[in-house]
């Protein structure tokens, strides 16, 4: 199938040249964990900066925070994470295999979030006709049971105060755990959102698809606080921003669409939820989800304000979580620790909250595979990464086209130069046509060459990566030349 295939020729790619590496290659690798190497870094950050600059940079109604990745364990019981935060998973009794029950063939309800234990529990799944994706054995599993996500860990040196802590699942909790300190140190009026970017950690039961499902992964997530009763609104308002930036960086309109999710596969916190999915070239059927857009209300808000109220139990029970129930919220919840006073409506209340929820390492993922393109040229194949400029690894190659009569002298000043501005790449070795494929396979929208006839009038040859059409320009003017073409 020349789809699967696809997936096979980027993950060589991205080995070849130095994209992303398996983590730990030299000890046999570690599954589901990967490295992006110099090209990958590069892609990567380009994706976080590209959000940053729409989320967050471009909105005067949105501010970023950077959290730490440990909180304290009372965050992860408020939040649910620590009781619910579960995939319902069978093994199959032939091969031992452990799947989550949403991932079974035959099942179309691919991208169900993960399952609140009790409500999955309630309502068994029926197992007769799903089919073992290892060994192919049908209806042949053990009763399905919860997997928790979180990754545990221990802080402290000393037995008497070591804790078990969380490596957190998602970022959006250290956005809430901090709401009050940016609503009380900024200017900050409802509505407005809490940008973060950064890593999370989830025991998946079953990864694949190269970066696609990870243990280890980046999320870009905003919190947008707004008064309840807008939150619709603005529900469908973040739908559309995020739509549109995936399409302005390039993605194929084609291989785009909203996913609505059905009340019964709505995680325990949200009132509504679509995705924006991505026709990926593998996987049981080829949408899946790039970001996930959550109405979920003030269900976090209300929850930390009963774990504040909770930490007398904490001490009590010398911060043993298994002896700890949250307090029950009291009827004023409305006016608590986390609510938001409106001085224009004289009006105190718990905000509603709209979360994208983005994949960082999905979307290079979605980038990498939609700007991938092959073609014939002169009887030869031309790998090309057709990003757009924005995303580009690397925005500007620079080579002499010889080895000789000054020319590498000429290029390395210009390259000297035009890094200032853009990240650059010099390369005076080998044939002129080999330098550019190598340049077409990384992604680079421009190369730079200085010929014979740069010696006689100043100027080089630019060369355009998607046409392949080369243009005299004079090396004064290379910069505005450059920095009209590349928007940055
Ligand atoms: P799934 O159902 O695929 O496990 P989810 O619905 O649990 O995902 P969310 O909790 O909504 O995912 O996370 C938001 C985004 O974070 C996802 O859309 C995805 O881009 C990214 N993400 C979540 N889990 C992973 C993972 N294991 N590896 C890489 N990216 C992930």
């Amino acid at each position: 199938m020349a789809k699967i295939t696809k997936l096979d020729d980027i993950v060589s790619l991205c080995k070849r040249r130095g994209f992303i590496f398996q983590s730990s290659e030299i000890y046999g690798g570690l599954a589901s964990c990967y490295d992006y190497g110099p090209l990958g870094v590069e892609l990567k950050n380009n994706v976080k900066k590209a959000w940053w600059k729409t989320v967050v940079q471009m909105r005067d109604d949105v501010v970023g925070l950077d959290c730490s990745i440990l909180m304290h364990p009372m965050v992860w019981k408020a939040s649910g994470h620590a009781d619910k935060f579960a995939d319902l998973i069978v093994e199959c009794k032939k091969c031992n295999t452990r799947t989550r029950v949403d991932h079974l063939k035959d099942h179309c309800e691919e991208h169900t979030a993960h399952i609140a234990i009790d409500s999955a529990l309630a309502s068994a799944p029926e197992l007769s006709n799903k089919v073992c994706p290892n060994c192919g054995s049908v209806g042949n599993f053990t009763e399905p049971m919860p997997f928790q996500l979180m990754f545990e860990t221990q802080m402290g040196a000393n037995v008497d105060d070591a804790m078990t802590m969380y490596l957190r699942p998602e970022t959006a909790q250290g956005i809430f755990a901090n709401f009050r300190n940016v609503l009380d140190t900024t200017r900050v009026k409802i509505p407005f959102g809490i940008a973060q970017i950064g890593k999370s950690f989830r025991n998946e039961v079953t990864t694949k698809a190269f970066i696609f499902r990870t243990r280890e992964f980046e999320q870009a997530e905003l919190e947008f606080f707004c008064e309840p009763g807008t939150d619709e609104e603005w529900f469908e308002h973040w739908k559309k921003c995020r739509f549109e930036w995936y399409i302005g960086l390039g993605l194929k309109k084609e291989n785009l669409r909203f996913r609505q999710h059905d009340a019964d596969e709505l995680a325990h916190y949200a009132k509504s939820c679509a995705d924006v999915e991505y026709k990926f070239p593998f996987g049981s059927g080829d949408w899946q989800e790039l970001e996930g857009i959550a109405n979920r209300t003030d269900y976090d808000l209300r929850q930390h304000q009963r774990g504040i109220r909770t930490m007398t139990k904490w001490y009590e029970n010398n911060r043993d979580m298994t002896k700890i129930e949250l307090t029950d919220e009291p009827q004023d919840y409305q006016s608590g620790p986390l609510s938001y006073f409106d001085i224009e409506k004289k009006k105190r209340y718990v905000p509603y909250v709209i979360e994208p929820s983005a994949g960082i390492d999905r979307s290079a993922l979605a980038f990498l595979v939609d700007a991938y393109d092959e073609e014939e040229v002169r009887g030869e194949k031309r790998n090309l990464l057709r990003f757009h400029h924005a995303l580009a690894p690397i925005k500007v190659g620079v080579f002499p086209l010889v080895k000789r009569d000054g020319m590498p002298e000429i290029a390395r000043n210009i390259y000297e130069d035009m890094k200032k501005h853009f990240n650059c790449f010099y390369d005076e070795k080998g044939a002129i046509g080999r330098r550019y494929r190598r340049q077409d396979e990384a992604g680079t929208p421009f190369c730079i060459t200085v010929d014979g006839q740069t010696l006689e009038d100043k100027t080089v040859t630019v060369r355009k990566r998607d046409s392949m059409e080369q243009v005299r320009v004079t090396t004064d003017s290379l910069k505005s030349f450059l920095y009209d073409k590349l928007e940055v």
